[in-house]
This record gives C-alpha cells, structure tokens and sequence, in this order.
C-alpha cells in the first residue's frame, strides 16, 4: 500500500520531504514499517507536489490562468482547465508537480534536483500500484486541480461499480439540494489514469467545487469525509486514507490504514509513518478527519464530519 506526507511549515526544499528522517518516505517505500492490508514495497512511482505564490509565475502562465484565482464551477478555468499541465492557480497560489512512475530510490531528481525547489508547503506519496492497475506516471498521486493536490492511499474493491454507485448518490444528495448535475457518471472517465484513486479525485475535485458556506458541503473537509463515508456504504472493506492540501491547510482521513501527526506552533506535518523518532509525533486513530495547519490540529470522528449543507 502507498505511503503519503504533507508538509506545511517554513521554507524547506522540496526533495526535503522524501528524505528526510532515518525513517524518510524514500526509505518507506523499500522498507515500510506499518503496512496493512499487503503489499511489501512501494516501488511503482513517487509523485510531489509544492505550492508558491502566483506573483512568482512567471507572466507566460499568469496571464493564461490570472482569471482562475476567483474561478468557481462552471468557470472555464476552473479544475479542469488545467488537467495535466502538471500546474493550476487558484486563490493566489499555485501548485506544480513532479511524477515519476519508476521506483523513487532510482531517480537522481530526488537528491538533484528537488532539494534546490523551496516551498511553505508540500505533499508526497509513494506508490505500490492495487493489482490489476496500471504502473504509469498518469496513476501516481499526488493528484492536482485548481489549489489542490490529492492523493489516496488505499483500495477501493470493485471500485468501478462502487465508484458509479458513489457518483449517482451523490448527484441525488445534490440535486436534492438545489445543485444541478453535479456528478455526472460519465464523469469518471475523465480521470487521468483508470485507477480507483484518479476517479476518486475526479469525484472529490466537484465536491470540492461545490465547497464552501453556501455550498452542497461546507468545507473541503466536509467533502473528504462525505467521499469517503459515501464510498464506505457501497465498499465496506474499502481502504480510504486521503490526504489534501491546498498549500496552507492538510487535511487527511483515516480508512484502514496508519497516519500519524506532527503539530507544532511553526509546522504542520501528516505521515502515513513517522519518519524520525520526534516524540510529538501523534498516531491518528481510524475512521477520523484531520484538519491541520501550523497551530493547529483537529481530528473528529468520520461519521460526524460528513455533513452536508443540507
Ligand atoms: N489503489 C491505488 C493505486 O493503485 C493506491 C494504491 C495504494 O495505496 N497502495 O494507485
């Protein structure tokens, strides 16, 4: 099963979260401590994404991409309208991504490259592709649309169907609320690779949309636990750990597998695994949402997070 972290802090480089620490994702992804539900190694791709003030764009991509701060669904601009550029702005920020589908200890951009990038913030997994999925750079996480970057450290069984089942549900509990067509099934066929976890982000991508005090969910936080609360009833067995940033804010759930917190005044870090021996690591318990920036870490039980404004 992949490993995932988050970082929200002071400047670091970005390579800085794949290695550092005796225990650092890299060595999690030969050696992983806590791995539930199988597989040994993580060997089939890393990805990393870094947020940075849109200012620092340069005029070539601000100009494309400017109206996109205040984008909202519906606008051309908005989470599709940057699908594999491996960039998108949105609220001053904007997120860039490095993939890799090869095993992590096999690219020299780790050491080379990635530590001389700088970001307050930052989010990366590791792979080990659910069999019968493909191995390709499109299917390593993490995920990007508008501020956001995803990534899903689990299984869904079956997740075609569920995930049809899952994209009906929700568009009933939407339209009921006012929205029109918000989830569309044939919307999953846009995710960019065929894996449980790209379509999860297609779905997690319009709830996100849709987000806010006057929206279908309340908070990004709404949504991620609705996803998954929403997925648990069709897929009892599914493994859900999310893990979201959008360069200020993390929030992550717990499904079956480990997570574990470093919340200081300074920093906000969730690892699917403590990387050093710091003893303010925190493990989160299952079936939780986390919500954590520097200052500040919440975790509340799953069922009662996914509450909808309706
Ligand atoms: N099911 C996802 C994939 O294959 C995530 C895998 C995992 O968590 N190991 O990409």
């Amino acid at each position: 099963m992949c490993r995932h972290a988050g970082y929200v802090g002071p400047e670091i480089g970005v390579g800085e979260l794949l290695t550092r620490g005796a225990h650092s994702l890299r060595t999690q992804a030969w050696a992983p401590r806590e791995m539930r539900g199988g597989g040994t190694i993580n060997a089939d791709g890393f990805g990393v994404a870094w947020w940075r003030a849109a200012e620092s764009v340069p005029s070539s991509v601000t100009e494309g991409e400017g109206q996109v701060r205040a984008a909202g669904r519906g606008d051309t601009a908005g989470r599709g309208g940057v699908p594999d550029s491996g960039m998108g702005v949105r609220g001053g920020v904007v997120v860039s991504r490095y993939r890799n589908p090869a095993p992590i200890w096999t690219d020299p951009a780790v050491e080379e490259v990635l530590p001389q990038l700088k970001s307050t913030a930052v989010l990366a997994s590791i792979r080990s592709a659910t069999v019968g999925m493909p191995v390709e750079r499109a299917a390593c996480a993490p995920f990007l649309g508008g501020r956001w970057a995803f990534s899903h450290n689990g299984v869904v069984p079956g997740w075609r169907r569920v995930l049809t089942a899952v994209s009906s549900d929700l568009d009933t509990a939407a339209t009921q609320w006012g929205a029109t067509r918000l989830f569309e099934t044939a919307q999953l066929l846009e995710a960019e690779s065929a894996t449980d976890s790209a379509a999860l982000w297609v779905l997690l991508g319009d709830l996100l949309d849709s987000a806010g005090p006057e929206g279908f969910v309340e908070s990004a936080g709404a949504a991620l636990a609705l996803l998954a609360t929403t997925v648990l009833t069709h897929a009892p067995d599914a493994r859900l750990n999310f893990l979201l940033g959008d360069g200020a804010q993390l929030w992550a759930t717990t499904v079956h597998h480990a997570l574990s917190a470093l919340v200081t005044d300074d920093c906000a870090i969730l690892s699917s695994e403590p990387y050093d021996d710091d003893p303010r690591w925190q493990p989160i318990p299952d079936r939780c949402l986390v919500t954590a920036r520097p200052g500040h870490l919440s975790v509340e039980p799953l069922s009662q997070a996914g509450r909808q404004a309706v």
